[in-house]
């Protein structure tokens, strides 16, 4: 199924080039009405599967994982568990830590129930509120690179990824020729969110997908969930211009250890192509592993590139952020050992962001603002506290 909608997105995109083939995809688009829906279920089906969501096999731990290390010790889970200790507001009184470890959470379809890779909406809205309550404001990956961190005293920053470009992330709905984002969708309840809690920021990474399957292409295409094609790089274009963050997630999902390095460098560029034909210039920081899944060769996860065999034009890429699938919280930007090649995350799969701050928090070791932009806080233990932060 996969070389067919390969071949598919070739087509779209040289319409693209040419500017004459858009009746071209909209007329193919139209023909295949049925077959679209054919290929709707079974991307419905995939989703729940392994094909979509990344992982069937590394879980939620990468027991030798470094990064593991910082909240293995905690041993909270049971209180965690509970839930008691989470609700009001966050401890006046956190200490600050910019040397400790920060979450970055990894989601991907935010609809209606729970999965490994699903977020029932209710649930994901309790995320936001857990999170804001506890003294977290979302950050996106480049302001991690940046070090561009400056929340107030006593506040830490966490970073949310939504992986695969699903129409349950973003969709839109047509209001009488007016596009209004669904309010049932993931932006749509963090738009809802942001209304009640302006500090909460339009910041979040989305890890993105150009040519899977029906519907993982820039959030549905061929009537998924009612989702236009025509509609794809708008709602890319959108995210860039709200705040949020785009990452590359290869072109239709392509478990990368199992080609050879010319197509591991296809997958990537070709993408990273698309992300720009939809929002031109953009420079990408970062890109998910699909399943977790590194090439052969793992340079060529964040530097490589692709000439069009038609065209004889060279794409180049080249970005400093890995994401993986597991590993536990990431290191802070000030710790020598921080390693963006290799970018530990969180799946949000149960309780795991509650056991997370407690274990965190527990120990000590979560990144907590200082408030002072030039200062690095660190831990009381450590005599030497200052620090150029710059
Ligand atoms: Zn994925």
């Amino acid at each position: 199924m996969y070389r067919s909608v390969l071949v598919s997105f070739v087509l779209v995109a040289a319409a693209t080039v040419a500017c004459k083939g858009s009746a071209n995809s909209a007329s193919a688009a139209n023909s295949n009405t049925t077959r679209s829906s054919t290929l709707a279920s079974a991307t419905t089906s995939d989703t729940s599967g392994a094909v979509a969501g990344p992982i069937s096999t590394t879980k939620t731990t990468a027991p030798g994982s470094a990064a593991n290390s910082a909240g293995t010790q905690g041993g909270n889970n049971v209180s965690a568990a509970t839930g008691t200790s989470f609700s009001g507001p966050p401890n006046p009184n956190r200490v600050p830590n910019e040397m400790g470890r920060i979450m970055v959470l990894e989601y991907h379809l935010i609809t209606d129930h729970n999965g490994d890779y699903a977020r029932e909406r209710g649930q994901f809205r309790k995320d936001l509120e857990l999170l804001y309550n506890r003294g977290y404001r979302p950050v996106n990956m480049s302001d991690v690179l940046d070090k561009n961190l400056n929340l107030p005293k006593g506040l830490s920053p966490v970073v949310f990824v939504f992986d695969d470009a699903s129409p349950e992330q973003f969709r839109y709905i047509d209001n009488n020729g007016k596009l209004e984002i669904d309010p049932t969708s993931g932006i749509g309840i963090w738009l809802d969110f942001r209304k009640t809690h302006p500090d909460w920021n339009n910041k979040a990474v989305f890890c993105l997908l150009s040519g899977a399957a029906a519907g993982h292409n820039f959030f549905g295409d061929r009537g998924v969930q009612g989702q236009k094609s025509n509609w794809r790089f708008q709602k890319v274009k959108w995210l860039a211009d709200n705040g949020f963050e785009l990452c590359d997630h290869t072109l239709w999902h392509a478990q990368l250890s199992k080609y050879p390095d010319a197509i591991v460098q296809e997958q990537i560029a070709r993408n990273a192509l698309a992300i720009d034909s939809a929002v031109p210039g953009y420079k990408i920081r970062s890109m998910a592993l699909p399943q977790g899944l590194w090439p052969k060769n793992r340079a060529l996860a964040s530097k490589g590139s692709w000439t069009n065999p038609k065209t004889g034009k060279t794409v180049s890429y080249s970005w400093p952020v890995v994401f993986e699938v597991a590993g536990g919280p990431m290191r802070s930007p000030y710790d020598p050992a921080f390693n963006p090649g290799m970018t530990p995350r969180i799946q949000v799969i149960g309780n795991a962001i509650e056991s997370m701050i407690a274990k965190l928090e527990g120990s000590g070791n979560a990144y907590i603002s200082d408030g002072n932009p030039s200062v690095v806080a660190r831990p009381a233990a450590s005599t030497t506290t200052a620090a150029v932060k710059r």
